[in-house]
């Protein structure tokens, strides 16, 4: 039997058939991953992971059944990307925000990516050089929150307190966990402008990919550190 550090690693990730999520996958199957595309549609994810060549599984953040069965049909997890969000309510202020739709990002933008933490946190734990990337924003920057979009803010401010919290739970059995912002990418939820999804995928990747001395706990862009 081959020893488990020589067998190819496992990832996981969310928001996988649409935007930056399906170049995150593409990106991870192409540095020798074997890469699990999910989408809260499995007909989605299908359609992605045939062109990718990679593996597909429904999963909604949301739905802590949908998360809890494909932690529990996985045999081994070594990377889990949680990049599913929704929401850039740049259309609102916190002043007059309608705190149901707040409550709809928090719900999939933090309590998802959580639920999917905990969900597979004991695989990451057995891999012994798990990795856990939560896909952020600099939109959610404490030092820059200026005004607007106030639940999508909120969201990623949280997503990052989360970030430090796992980093500091799961450092001691070699999970590196960390936030990275892709950049203004061009995407549904970025818009037209932004860079092309290949460049924000590669600033995951990096995170992704870190070596086991690779920093835990931090927020970063272009595997350069950003300001909280
Ligand atoms: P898109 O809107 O293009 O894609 C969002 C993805 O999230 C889709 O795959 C969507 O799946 C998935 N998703 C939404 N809700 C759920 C759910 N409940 N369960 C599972 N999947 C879900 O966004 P981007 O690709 O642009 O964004 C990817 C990540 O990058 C996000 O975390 C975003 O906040 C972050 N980001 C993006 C920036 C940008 O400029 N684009 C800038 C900074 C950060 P479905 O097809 O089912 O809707």
């Amino acid at each position: 039997m081959v020893p488990m550090s020589q067998e190819r690693r496992v990832a996981v990730v969310t928001g996988g058939a649409r935007g930056i999520g399906v170049e995150v996958c593409r990106q991870l199957s192409d540095a020798g991953l074997d890469v699990w595309c999910t989408a809260r549609s499995l007909d989605d994810a299908e359609a992605v992971a045939g062109q990718l060549g990679v593996r597909a599984a429904a999963l909604d953040v949301t739905d802590r059944a949908s998360v809890e069965a494909l932690a529990a049909r996985l045999a081994r997890v070594d990377v889990v990307v949680n990049d599913a969000a929704i929401d850039y309510d740049t259309d609102q202020r916190a002043v007059d925000a309608d705190l149901d739709r707040v409550q709809r990002a928090l719900s999939t933008n933090l309590l998802g990516a959580w639920r999917v933490a905990q969900a597979f946190a004991p695989h990451l734990r057995a891999s012994g050089h798990g990795r856990l990337v939560n896909v952020s924003s600099a939109a959610g920057q404490i030092s820059g929150m200026g005004s607007g979009a106030p639940g999508y803010r909120l969201s990623k401010l949280a997503l990052n307190g989360l970030t430090q919290l796992l980093a500091g739970e799961l450092r001691a059995a070699g999970v590196l966990v960390n936030a990275v912002c892709p950049g203004w990418v061009a995407t549904d939820m970025g818009g037209a402008g932004g860079r092309p999804v290949t460049d924000g995928a590669r600033s995951i990747l990096w995170a992704c990919l870190l070596p086991d001395d690779g920093p835990t706990g931090g927020f970063f862009r272009d595997g350069r550190p950003l300001p909280w």
